[in-house]
């Protein structure tokens, strides 16, 4: 969108004041929808020599660069008005003169400078355009780089019949935008057309700067390259490029989060804008847990604690809390405990004590302690602890077990030593010692008064399980969770550790070695010869383009033109300056926005293909930014652009020996392709950049543009898009693309290039050229071209792939054509290779131009001598009227004849 601002809009009547000749009179007449309008009119198209003004008041500049004039008028047709041959006009002409004030009200007509001369669209052939009603034509112009605060505009009619409607003089701005979450402000173009305005954008409210915002005001008043960006505030969203304030029950907390989020559970917010939620009472939030996982509590006791003791040692099991308070980091703590017996004073085991796997932070449910003292008494405690643990400490989070090592009755007597229940409901009578051996369901019991017992009659070598019970005069209580003990056999049994190494061990070892081998062999085989990985075989593009190009920051990249619309957006030269490196100048790719997932990976495909590249003939890339956007590939610039353009604007202007030079270069480039194993797909010369001096880069590494977007392609009968000219007839018809298909297409870039840029087959229509090249028709040699460059071309369209020479003799071919100038010398166009002055068709397919046959021939022109008197005029007549091909057929005619007065060999200056 651009809007325009109107600098002046006229009435007639006031806005034009002076007049070279009284000629213009201002009347009243009628529009298109009939309504009275002013004009000013002059019709002095009988008498020579008119030379009127008409010249505007002073309109200020005011900010404008650039200024646009829209003239409505009407004209009479000069053909409807009798007698009036010589004098009448049709056009009128716009000029302007600038100064800083309107003291050049009375300057002289010489001293404006022309904008244009204006001619109609519609002109009519009324005899008296006095009260009819009449067609408006509307004609802009503009003029830029304006410097004065104002200037006049001015109308020069030199003798036509002409009335001026309307003038309306305005600039055009890119208006108000906000993009990104970043405000722009209306700017006003800039003076060039095809200048570029580089504006910075300011943060809209509640946002902040994420990267420098930018944008660029186009010439048409349209906003371009959007870069950098903002992002809402913790506490505000995204909304109709706003940062509005989160809901009561909603919060964002970082800046890069998406939307305003619902509280997660067990969590509340009560205020707008909130950056986190608050946990609900008993619920907690560890200094590590993100904003949006819900709120948790410490975990229960673990329970089931088994311990089973061994000597000086204590294996010790228990069972997950059944409550892990929702978190998933539940670990946990030993806490250990040396009791004097008897008495109730503990206190905490020393540092010799050891556990395995450790003591704290265990995060399965069994330890082991060693080197516990003999006789000793031992309180052990297991906590459950998670992350947010610390917030609530409790008891509920432990399990513990008392017991005592004993050494001496290892074999069939164990000591049994506990403590008093917590909180006995009364004096206690007696405690009941229940046990069994592990793993069988019956059981003996044994009565204490006393807080030890000794069992006696124990199975050496077996695991026994005790629970102890105390009873007061309300019964008995709950039995202790287990203890769980192993009697002893006196004796240890130590590993067998070593041994021999055995034969086998040996032969695998030696297998070993030689696969180790091979595979350095292998890898050393790849390194050499490096092939070209298609990037969409990875399972994550993204990976393919961090490893083949390189992350540039925008910092470094400065936007200058729009150079040209890729098939994903603007392409813009700039500038790149890359820490410790000179600026140098470069292509721009960028990615419109709005873009999907997949468009995004298709057009950074095209940086991971040229990423893996290194070749003076191979569009060299710099790197790509996709960490903000827009998402661009940045490539060396080209100052050329593409090669069949190139060509055609400079028609005729190289020599043969620089044109076999391009040739060599894309020959050169094609080759480094082959031979990394990589198919082009889509060699033209459209797809050939040149750069400032001559050198010629392959380019256009598109996936999806090979198939979908080629400008030139066609659907074949297969599906997906083929550009037939360019395309080896085996990969139409069967998709069998390869380096050979590809030779083929350097083929006919070899014919663009020495026709400076013709279009293969002429406008013959993609069947006809499928149908003929199926029959054996092949492109015959442009005017001028080296037989000897014609010869090769035919070998590339052999229709046996495997008979196409390959890139590497291709280059041979052209090095030895380079070494021997002499043998570029005889050409398709040489009088002496015409088959005498006689066949017109011969002559024609020879300079390149069979496709006229026919006119020739129904024009009557049978033998070659007959030709020789034409002119442009004939050849148009013959329907021949492509200004190029005339210039072809009469710069070939002049050699016919000269080629008969001199009687000379070749014709053709090299
Ligand atoms: P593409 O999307 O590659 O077809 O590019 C579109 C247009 O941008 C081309 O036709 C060229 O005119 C221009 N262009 C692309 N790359 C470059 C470059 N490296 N240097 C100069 N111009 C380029």
């Amino acid at each position: 969108m651009y809007i325009l601002v109107r600098m002046f809009f006229n009435v007639f009547f006031f806005l034009f004041c002076i007049f070279k000749n009284f000629n213009l009179t201002l009347r009243s007449i009628m529009d298109e929808k009939n309504i009275p309008i002013r004009t000013y009119q002059v019709c002095n198209v009988m008498e020579p020599n008119q030379n009127n003004w008409l010249r505007t008041h002073w309109i200020r500049r005011g900010p404008a660069q650039r200024i646009y004039i829209e003239i409505k008028f009407t004209l009479r047709d000069c053909n409807s008005l009798p007698g009036v041959i010589g004098t009448c006009k049709e056009t009128f002409n716009l000029y302007y003169l600038e100064s800083d004030s309107d003291n050049e009200r009375y300057a002289h007509e010489s001293r404006f400078a022309k904008i244009d001369t204006v001619a109609a669209d519609e002109s009519f052939t009324q005899v008296d355009i006095g009260d009819r009603i009449m067609k408006l034509n509307t004609e802009v112009r503009d003029v830029g780089v304006l410097s004065c605060t104002g200037f006049y505009l001015a109308f020069q009619d030199v003798g036509a019949c002409i009335a001026l409607v309307s003038v309306h003089v305005f600039y055009k701005k890119c208006p108000l935008a906000v993009r990104n979450l970043a405000q722009f402000p209306d700017t006003v173009t800039g003076a060039d057309t095809s200048s570029l305005v580089e504006v910075r954008g300011s943060c809209v409210n509640h946002s902040e700067e994420q990267e420098v915002p930018k944008m660029y005001c186009g010439a048409d008043g349209e906003w371009l390259v959007p870069i950098g960006n903002c992002l809402c505030n913790p506490g505000y969203e995204e909304r109709n490029e706003q940062c509005q304030v989160c809901k009561v029950g909603y919060y964002r907390s970082l800046s890069s989060d998406g939307g305003c989020r619902k509280c997660p559970l067990h969590s509340y917010s009560i205020e707008e804008g909130a950056t986190s939620c608050d946990c609900d009472k008993g619920y907690y939030r560890s200094e590590t847990d993100p904003a949006a996982m819900p709120c948790t509590r410490p975990p229960s006791a673990p329970h089931n604690l088994i311990s089973n003791v061994n000597e000086t040692s204590v294996l010790l099991e228990w069972s997950a809390p059944l409550s892990s308070g929702g978190r998933q980091d539940l670990t946990y703590n030993v806490v250990c405990k040396q009791c004097v017996r008897d008495t109730q004073r503990c206190m905490p085991c020393g540092d010799d004590v050891r556990y395995s796997p450790q003591r704290l932070s265990l995060r399965s449910t069994r330890v082991s302690v060693h080197q516990l003292q003999a006789h000793t008494n031992y309180t052990f405690q297991i906590w459950a602890v998670n992350g947010v643990s610390k917030h609530s400490p409790s008891l509920e989070q432990a399990v513990s077990v008392t017991l005592t090592t004993n050494q001496d009755i290892t074999r069939d007597t164990l000591s049994l030593f506990w403590d008093e229940p917590d909180k006995p409901n009364g004096v206690i009578l007696e405690y009941e010692v229940k046990y069994y051996e592990k793993n069988e369901r019956s059981y003996r019991i044994v009565k204490t008064t006393s807080r030890s017992t000794d069992i006696k009659d124990l199975t050496p070598l077996t695991s026994y399980v005790f629970h102890v019970r105390a009873r007061t005069a309300a019964g008995y209580g709950e039995f202790s969770a287990p203890f769980e003990f192993s009697t002893n056999t006196g004796e240890f049994a130590a590993p067998v550790v070593g041994g021999v190494m055995s034969s086998a061990v040996l032969l695998l070892l030696v297998a070993g070695c030689v696969v180790v081998l091979l595979l350095i062999l292998i890898i050393t085989f790849i390194i050499t010869k490096r092939i070209y990985v298609d990037p969409f075989t990875y399972e994550d593009p993204n990976q393919a383009i961090r490893e083949f190009a390189k992350e540039i920051n925008t910092s470094c990249i400065k936007i200058e033109k729009v150079i040209g619309i890729g098939e994903f957006g603007e392409v813009c030269s700039g500038r790149l300056k890359l820490p410790g490196k000179r600026e140098i100048c470069v292509a721009i790719k960028t990615l419109k926005a709005g873009f999907t997932e997949q468009q995004r990976l298709d057009f950074l495909s095209e940086a991971s293909v040229i990423g893996q590249f290194d070749h003076p003939n191979i569009i060299h890339l710099e790197g790509v930014v996709t960490k903000c956007k827009p998402v661009m590939i940045i490539t060396e610039y080209m100052e050329n652009s593409s090669l069949d353009m190139f060509l055609r604007k400079n028609d005729g202007r190289f020599t043969v020996i620089q044109l076999v030079g391009i040739l060599r270069g894309i020959a050169s480039g094609m080759k480094y392709l082959s031979d990394m194993s990589y198919v082009h797909r889509d060699l033209a010369a459209r797809n050939i950049l040149v750069n400032s001096n001559l050198v010629c880069k392959v380019s256009d590494f598109g996936m999806s543009r090979v198939l979908e977007d080629e400008p030139e392609g066609a659907y074949t009968t297969r599906g997906g898009k083929i550009p037939i000219r360019w395309t080896a007839p085996e990969a139409i018809t069967y998709r069998k693309f390869t380096s050979a298909s590809d030779v083929w297409s350097y083929g006919i870039v070899m014919w663009e290039v020495m026709s400076y840029g013709e279009r293969p087959y002429w406008d013959m229509s993609n069947q006809d050229v499928i149908k003929a090249i199926e029959e054996g028709y092949r492109l015959p040699p442009p005017m001028e071209c080296p037989l000897a460059l014609h010869q090769l071309m035919l070998e590339c369209w052999m229709r046996e792939r495997a008979d196409r020479p390959k890139f590497s003799q291709i280059i041979n071919m052209l090095d030895k054509l380079i070494r021997n100038p002499a043998t570029l010398k005889r050409t398709a166009g040489d009088t002496s290779s015409a088959p005498s002055l006689g066949s017109v068709d011969e002559w024609l397919k020879i300079i390149g131009l069979e496709q006229y046959r026919e006119n020739f021939s129904t024009a009557g022109f049978c033998s070659l001598e007959s030709v020789l008197p034409m002119s442009h005029e004939d050849l148009a007549k013959m329907g021949i009227s492509c200004s190029a091909h005339q210039r072809k057929i009469l710069s070939s005619v002049q050699e016919l004849l000269s080629g008969m007065h001199h009687r000379q060999d070749t014709k053709v200056p090299v």
